[in-house]
């Protein structure tokens, strides 16, 4: 009997659930004509701000500009200091270093593996360089904004949230992007909401820091040829942004698919005792961009899926810190017990809206018996 491949997420199957509204969408902006700009960005940039609970949103061309767009617009540059998280993807960092700032990393939470705050007070208390955090809501777990804020407010800096795997993710029934100075989301084709090749916005309350996000994405534009400064180029796609305004209808239908197929895998993996499911904080919504637990043999467990067609993943193999793009920073490795427990532990099993109960089981199974359970 062949195999049965299940992969980490399928992007086909979505498409294909939707491709009469999809195609409709796409003519619509061929026909027009208009490639950049227009109406079909305005029209999903309010939609989005509408989803969020927000008043502004800024398309651009992707996640990673969305952060620098947002910590530039706050006047983050060369000679200030960013703190962030030790696990996330590169693009978080990245985009701190784009601004001329220093990134600085802050250990995880063992349970959320999200921002560590008491680490991160600590850090805040030792240096007056910090002018911002980054706090990301990996996997579509929440950061713990509440205390994040309170710290910000402390020490007087501004917060980014990293939303880019955490749409509709909520704390106490407010949306994450609606918590921090700015918040930043990527619409990579593999993301909880994603356009069909690069995409991102900023969202912001305040207008003003908006404009100053929206001429920064566009040249430092003031009219087609007036420049008030030099900004940059990046900028949602009209034809993305058709394809986000059908998407964006389902999200929160997908949504709740990807927490029901979490919730089947965490009944179904929680006896074990070589398994670590994720926990969700009381009053968060974790909406599972990744379903991840933790297991000991990692990388002998996830040969084992593979080779029974199960594509698990492992995000991230190597945490910032202990990479060599980082190596110039000096960080003592040592700062990142939790993180460094992460990179060899996680295992992102498939996760997607179309996955079918009976793969959930049999993804189970085949992960029980890999741990010897
Ligand atoms: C995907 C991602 C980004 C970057 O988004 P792009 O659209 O790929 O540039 C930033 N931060 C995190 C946590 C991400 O997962």
């Amino acid at each position: 009997m062949a195999t049965e491949h299940i992969p980490l997420m399928d992007l086909k199957a979505q498409y294909l659930s939707i491709k009469g509204e999809i195609d409709a969408a796409m003519q619509s902006v061929l026909q027009a004509g208009m490639f950049v700009g227009g109406a079909p960005v305005t029209e999903f940039e309010n939609a989005f701000a509408k989803a969020i609970g927000i008043q502004n949103c800024v398309g651009c061309g992707n996640g990673t500009d969305a952060i620098f767009l947002a910590l530039t617009a706050l006047g983050i540059g060369a000679g200030d200091e960013v703190a962030t998280v030790a696990n996330t993807f590169i693009a978080t960092a990245e985009a701190i270093s784009m601004t001329g700032a220093r990134p600085v990393f802050i250990d995880c939470d063992p349970k959320t593996y999200n921002i560590d705050i008491v680490k991160l007070e600590n850090v805040l208390a030792q240096s007056r360089k910090i002018k911002a955090i980054v706090p990301v809501h990996l996997y579509g777990s929440p950061a713990d904004m509440p205390a994040i804020m309170s710290l910000a407010s402390r020490y007087n800096i501004k917060v980014v949230e990293d939303c880019a795997q955490a749409h509709l993710a909520q704390i106490n029934g407010q949306n994450v992007g609606t918590f921090g100075h700015l918040s930043t989301f990527s619409f990579y084709p593999g993301k909880n909401l994603g356009a069909y090749g690069d995409a991102g916005a900023v969202l912001s309350r305040d207008a003003e820091v908006a404009k100053r996000v929206r001429m920064w994405a566009n040249h430092g534009r003031v009219t087609k040829y007036d420049h008030a400064f030099e900004g940059i180029n990046s900028r949602l796609d009209t034809l993305q942004a058709a394809i986000l305004s059908v998407k964006l209808k389902y999200l929160p239908d997908w949504t709740n698919k990807r927490i029901e197929k979490a919730t089947l895998y965490s009944k179904l993996l929680s006896d074990s005792k070589n398994i670590i499911c994720p926990e969700v904080l009381p009053r968060a919504r974790h909406v599972f961009h990744l379903y991840v637990v933790r297991v000991q043999n990692r990388d002998r467990v996830l040969a084992e899926l593979n080779e029974a067609g199960i594509q698990a993943l492992v995000h991230y193999p190597i945490a910032l810190p202990m990479m060599k793009a980082y190596e110039y920073l000096k960080t003592p490795i040592e700062n990142f017990p939790m993180a460094k427990q992460c990179q060899d532990e996680v295992l992102s099993l498939p996760l997607y809206p179309e996955l079918s109960a009976s793969q959930i089981h049999k993804v189970c199974e085949k992960l029980r018996e890999a741990v010897g359970d």
